[in-house]
């Protein structure tokens, strides 16, 4: 292709990528010759040098997508036609599973065997459902008498795409995919720690038939580069957004002055809850998932683990040696659980919280110290840990530190529970061990989180709901609620019989 080498998943040995922005067919360099770097986190090792976009870059990405919709090139097209092509673009990620998944895990560290068997499995998972569903969702149509009355929904126009780094082309994919399919036009920014799978999916998008303009995707940062047009420009019909809850904030303020609607999937802080009667065999690792799985670094994780008093000793006995237990290491290797943090700033932010931890009160169980044995020194290691003794109102049990770092709490009854697990600023997920069904979904009921889930973790069918309550979310996406936000839903109703 064009403009960049990224032919393959260069070898670790290999110059690194020259990664360039998409803006129509083009590959384009910064235009004012910016670049920054993109970094392996396992060993520091040089990746791409990558576009640092401007917000002249940013406008002019947009310009080309706001052209190419207004064209009706893509947007004219019927959900079918459309279908064939996200359906081609699915088949090359397949192709490509292999090489998308090295890519994935030598930029942001998440394990292989995850990139490999759950996120690019996922990106192609994206493109297929919502091709599938567009094409085939029911429509709403209220013939009354000579009246008749129905329902449109034509796409929004250019959407803006602004995803994070610890899922990076999963969670780019869970935006453009239905944006696409309803017939929008994009502009994607990437994290600036991971764009290499964004940089490659564009290079196969476009080879498997995506007509150019359709996808764009520029580089960088936030607000005062190339990000700030993709939320203020007024040529900009949607924002999608997914990081912090603190630059949602920023999102939401930028896009208000051209009333631009914003939907925002943002952090979390998440109750796990186990009960006594719950079956270990099954809440152990689930829980042990649920909090260090990629590598730790998930919004969804169940970050405070709310155990009954009664189990409490036992659970602990065996979630600790589970968790010390744990493989961490070289991501690149099948055998491990878990891989790097992203970069040493966010791993001074997730031991800065053990500290506090341990100032406010609380004990570590395990591990708590960055690790700097020989075959993990060059990385951002950080093992599994397990803090007791904090109380729910205690700083680390509270705020996001998006590590793998679990504070654990204690409660009696059902009642006592679901007060602590309601009791945060967050409502993104909620996890429960039980095997009283009555009062899973009494729970389930009362419970301020955008997902449940009983005796499971992570578990998704994309026609449901997802987002959050609180400070972790604005609407819903997946499913009709994706149509509600990438479409303009217009109501016609038409007088027969004259
Ligand atoms: P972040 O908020 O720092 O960055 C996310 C994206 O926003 C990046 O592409 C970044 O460059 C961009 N950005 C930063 N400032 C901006 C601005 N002013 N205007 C426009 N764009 C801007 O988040 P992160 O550190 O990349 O990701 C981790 C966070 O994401 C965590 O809080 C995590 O919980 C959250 N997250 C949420 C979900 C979810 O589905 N709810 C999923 C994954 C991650």
């Amino acid at each position: 292709m064009a403009g960049t080498e990224l032919a393959g998943a260069p070898a670790a040995d290999t110059a690194p990528t020259e990664v360039k922005h998409l803006i129509g067919d083009q590959w384009r360099s910064a235009s004012d010759g910016a670049s920054f770097e993109s970094r392996d986190p396992h060993d520091g090792s040089l990746l791409a040098n990558v576009a640092r976009g401007s917000a002249a870059d940013g406008e002019a990405a947009i310009a080309v997508a706001r052209d190419t919709f207004d064209s009706g090139d893509w947007s004219d097209l019927s959900p079918k036609q459309r279908a064939v092509i996200l359906h081609r673009v699915a088949d090359a990620v397949d192709a490509h599973r292999e090489e998308l998944a090295e890519l994935e895990t030598r930029d942001g560290g998440k394990t292989i065997t995850q990139s490999l068997h759950a996120e690019i499995p996922r990106v192609a998972h994206n493109f297929r459902f919502f091709a599938d569903y567009v094409a085939m969702a029911a429509n709403e149509a209220y013939p009354d008498g000579d009246l008749l009355s129905y329902v449109l929904y034509p796409p929004a126009g250019v959407v803006s795409a602004i995803s994070p780094w610890n899922a990076p082309l999963m969670l780019a994919t869970w935006k453009i995919a239905p944006a696409l399919a309803f017939g929008n036009t994009v502009v994607l920014k990437p994290a600036p720690q991971t764009p290499l799978t964004a940089h490659r999916f564009a290079e196969l998008a476009l080879e498997a038939g995506l007509p150019p303009g359709v996808l764009n995707v520029v580089h960088g940062f936030g607000g005062d580069e190339v990000a700030g047009p993709l939320t203020s420009d007024p040529r900009v019909d949607r924002i999608t957004f997914t990081g912090s809850s603190v630059t949602g904030v920023k999102i939401l303020q930028a896009a208000a002055v051209n009333h631009t609607p914003v939907s925002a999937e943002m952090g979390g802080k998440s109750a796990n809850i186990v009960f006594a009667d719950a079956d270990l065999d099954v809440a152990v690792p689930k829980s042990i998932r649920a909090i260090f799985g990629g590598n730790g670094q998930v919004c969804l994780s169940g970050t405070r683990l709310l155990v009954q008093n009664s189990i409490r000793e036992e659970f602990l006995e065996r979630f600790v040696a589970e968790a010390a237990a744990l493989t961490v290491g070289d991501p690149k290797d099948p055998t491990t659980f878990m891989g790097p943090l992203i970069e040493q700033q966010h791993l001074e932010k997730v031991h800065g919280y053990v500290e506090l931890a341990q100032e406010e009160g609380g004990k570590v169980l395990v591990g708590g110290e960055r690790l700097r044995d020989p075959a993990r020194a060059g990385g951002f290691y950080y093992p599994p840990t397990v803090i007791t003794g904090l109380t729910n109102q205690a700083r680390a049990a509270r705020e996001e530190i998006f590590g793998p770092v679990e504070t654990v709490l204690g409660f009696d009854t059902e009642e006592e529970a679901l007060r602590i697990a309601n009791d945060s600023p967050y409502g993104l997920a909620g996890m429960l061990f039980t095997q009283n069904l009555d009062r899973a979904h009494r729970m389930a009921a009362k419970w301020r989180a955008g997902t449940v889930w009983i005796n499971t973790f992570f578990e998704r069918d994309l026609r449901l709901p997802f987002g959050g309550e609180g400070i972790s979310g604005l609407g819903r996406e997946g499913g009709q609620y994706s149509r509600d936000f990438f479409t303009e839903p217009r109501a016609v109703t038409l007088r027969l019989g004259r």
